[in-house]
């Protein structure tokens, strides 16, 4: 299949190129290159810089390319900045879809997948999440992807859309070959931030809380390898066929990890110690999160082949230690 990846020099988008590449079908990108980075796709595959509500580019790109499938990473992602900067994320993350979703349906192209968040459900009444919790986002950035699911819904019982959510727990690592990774700035993911720490590219990892009702005081997350991650979206490929079809998952490996966990397991990996400093808990972390995953192993037979957090954290250890500044 042709598939547009939508996002494709992004972390995520990235990752799951790559993957669509190996499961022999064929990725076209486009991204604005305003947190992408070139140098995250593979020369051979056909890249366009541009904008995904520029309608006259993507048409021309549907059209060129025959593309039978759209996926979509492009989303702004900062909780903290969502709720400092509502419009710039309701503008990229719901408007600037719609238009995509627009120009899709015109062409005919039916069928979507979409990256969704964890943080749809704000502070789920019920862990691990199962798919069905009551959705109520505590962040611009959650209730951005929640009106955009809402809005698939709508086109799919309109227009015959088929779409595939997947709601990402704590995405992370990087490609086994280190030739890819996480490369965000600023850098806010908490496995990268420890990384930093190691590599004195930062003083030192701040830990945001340790008075959490939670075990050890600390946030408890559930962390999935991208690649994993991205496997899970390319078995969705072929449960789009019938119109109108509408696929929600839950993405996680279903494990809880603290974050002095997490602290633990990098000192492992990398065989040193990681400075701390202690600070006060961020805004808008919910204490606990982890995923009910068994929709998505039992409906596209997914298995994750990185199941221990040291095998995720030696991958991005790998591209950090490689690549201490990123693509550049
Ligand atoms: N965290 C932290 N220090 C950092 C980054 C993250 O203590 O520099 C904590 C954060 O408060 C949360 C967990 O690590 O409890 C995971 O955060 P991350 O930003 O990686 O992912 P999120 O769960 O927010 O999607």
């Amino acid at each position: 299949m042709n598939i547009l990846v939508v996002g494709g020099a992004g972390y995520i988008g990235s990752h799951c190129t790559r993957q669509i590449t190996v499961a022999k079908h064929r990725p076209v990108v486009l991204d604005n290159l305003i947190y992408g980075h070139r140098k995250a796709v593979a020369p051979e595959v056909p890249f366009y810089q541009g904008d995904l509500a520029d309608q006259a580019l993507v048409r021309h790109i549907l059209r060129t390319e025959k593309i039978d499938l759209v996926m979509h990473f492009a989303a702004y992602t900062l909780v903290g900045e969502s709720v400092a900067a509502p419009i710039k994320y309701y503008k990229n993350n719901v408007v600037r879809t719609l238009a995509l979703l627009e120009t899709m349906l015109e062409e005919g192209v039916r069928k979507f997948i979409f990256s969704s968040t964890a943080a749809v459900y704000g502070m789920p009444d019920k862990i691990p999440v199962t798919e069905d919790v009551r959705k109520a986002p505590i962040s611009p950035y959650g209730q951005t992807k929640l009106d955009c699911e809402n809005l698939l819904a709508a086109l799919a019982t309109a227009h015959g859309l088929s779409f595939a959510v997947f709601r990402y727990f704590n995405a992370c690592g990087a490609a086994e070959d280190g030739t890819i990774g996480e490369d965000h700035f600023p850098e806010t993911h908490l496995i990268p931030n420890a990384i930093r720490a190691v590599l004195g590219l930062d003083p030192a990892l701040n830990v945001f809380g340790a008075d959490y009702p939670t075990p050890d005081g600390t946030c408890l997350r559930d962390y999935v390898h991208v690649d994993d991650l991205s496997r899970a979206h390319i078995a969705a490929f072929d449960k789009l066929d019938k119109p109108g079809t509408q696929l929600h998952f839950n993405i996680g490996l279903g494990h809880p990890y603290s974050v002095q966990e997490i602290i633990k397991a990098v000192e492992t990996v990398s065989g040193k110690k990681v400075p701390v400093t202690f600070g006060p808990r961020r805004a808008g972390d919910p204490p606990e999160l982890c995923a009910d995953a068994t929709r998505v192993r039992a409906a596209l037979g997914w298995k994750p082949h990185f199941n221990s957090i040291e095998s995720i954290i030696e991958s991005a250890w790998r591209w950090h230690s490689i690549n201490p500044k990123g693509f550049n």
